[in-house]
């Protein structure tokens, strides 16, 4: 199954996924994502633990973007203000002719 970085939310059926408890001797106490009790090839597994690191990934990869787009907006607004200030000029012009 093709997991994308991150926390798996869902499961690839559409289910929610759920943290559960390992109980094995290999991995006691560690702390699993999955659809419920079903397991198998279908359905989502994946650590805890290495689900996390990679959320912090995804998390700084959309962090970089949303400062990316913050600027844009940040530009787009001293534009708009500009526009707005000149067609506030052309009115009063307009509004103080003869
Ligand atoms: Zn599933």
């Amino acid at each position: 199954m093709d997991l994308s970085p991150g926390i798996p939310r869902t499961c690839q059926c559409g289910a929610l996924t759920t943290v559960l408890t390992s109980g094995t001797s290999r991995n006691p106490g560690r702390k699993f994502y999955r659809y419920g009790a079903i397991s198998g090839p279908n359905h989502v597994f994946k650590w805890l633990d290495e689900a996390h690191l990679e959320e912090f990934d995804v998390l700084a990869s959309k962090q970089t973007m949303i400062i990316y787009d913050l600027a844009e907006i940040k530009k787009d607004i001293v534009e708009l203000k500009n526009d707005m200030r000149e067609i506030i000029e052309v009115i009063e012009l307009i509004r103080t002719k003869p």
